[in-house]
């Protein structure tokens, strides 16, 4: 079974008179261990996608059915607990919480949205801030912490609670040529070992080359869909 699917869908934003038609028509579907990007210039529909695959916005017509559950059709509070419980978001501007430590950012969701035991709490966190390779860094607040090391966070906390599906939102935006290359190839690791899936939004030519299906959105429309570099 596909682990999103999208058939006619559509996102119609209302902004005072006027309707902006985000997304018109699209139809894909991501398999299981894809690891997919969406590209397209500035403004075709990139983030409105991402969005409602990650059940933060409902589409406004089609269907899309995100691991066999139909979008549309989850209130706010399923929405929430669909999410802390299947997917993990990357942002490109990090969104770490400012007064906690690289290892209490990883932790939140394990706390707050998975509430697992301290103990097992600590091991998991451990073994993520390892695999990213800022252990020695754990104690450190975002603000003592280079770009490509919060980058590396926001990377563990998405993972930590082991979604299924994570959805990243330019992540490598902020980051240099080579601390992008290693986020990528933790990211394309996680895939290989965990069967994660990864759906990025980007302009990173490096994803792109990463990425086995690249879809291009053009204007809120599907306009290709091909093979990545890799
Ligand atoms: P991208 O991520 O590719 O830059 P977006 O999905 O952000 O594109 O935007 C697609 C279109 O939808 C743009 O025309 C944008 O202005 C519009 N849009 C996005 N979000 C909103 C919103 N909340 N209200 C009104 N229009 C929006
Ligand atoms: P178990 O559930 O018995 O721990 P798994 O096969 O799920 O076994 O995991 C094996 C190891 O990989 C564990 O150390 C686990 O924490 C780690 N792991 C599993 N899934 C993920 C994931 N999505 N991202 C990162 N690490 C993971």
């Amino acid at each position: 079974m596909s682990l999103v699917m999208a058939t006619g869908l559509e996102k119609h934003y209302r902004a005072g008179d006027v309707e902006v038609h985000a997304i018109r028509g699209v139809d894909f579907s991501i398999e299981p261990g894809g690891f997919v990007c969406f590209v397209g210039p500035s403004g075709s529909g990139k983030s409105t996608l991402l969005n409602m695959i990650g059940c933060l916005d409902k589409p406004s017509a089609g269907r899309l059915e995100v691991l066999g559950r139909e979008v549309a059709r989850l209130d706010r509070r399923a929405a929430a607990d669909f999410r802390g419980a299947n997917l993990g978001f990357v942002f490109q501007d990090f969104n770490l919480v400012p007064v906690l430590s690289a290892a209490e950012n990883v932790e939140y969701p394990l706390r707050m949205v998975q509430n697992w035991p301290a103990a097992k709490r600590r091991a998991r966190v451990g073994e993520l801030l390892e695999a990213v390779g800022i252990a020695d860094r754990a104690d450190k607040r975002p603000d003592q912490l280079s770009g490509g090391q919060k980058q590396r966070v926001a990377v563990a906390r998405a993972l930590a609670t082991r979604p299924r599906l994570v959805l990243a939102d330019e992540p490598t935006a902020n980051l240099d040529h080579d601390t992008a290359l290693r986020i990528i190839d933790l990211m394309r690791t996680m895939r290989d070992e965990f069967g994660t899936t990864f759906v990025f939004s980007t302009h990173d030519p490096k994803i792109v080359d990463a990425a086995e299906v690249v879809h291009t959105l053009e204007d809120g429309r599907l306009v290709a869909s091909g093979e990545g570099g890799s």
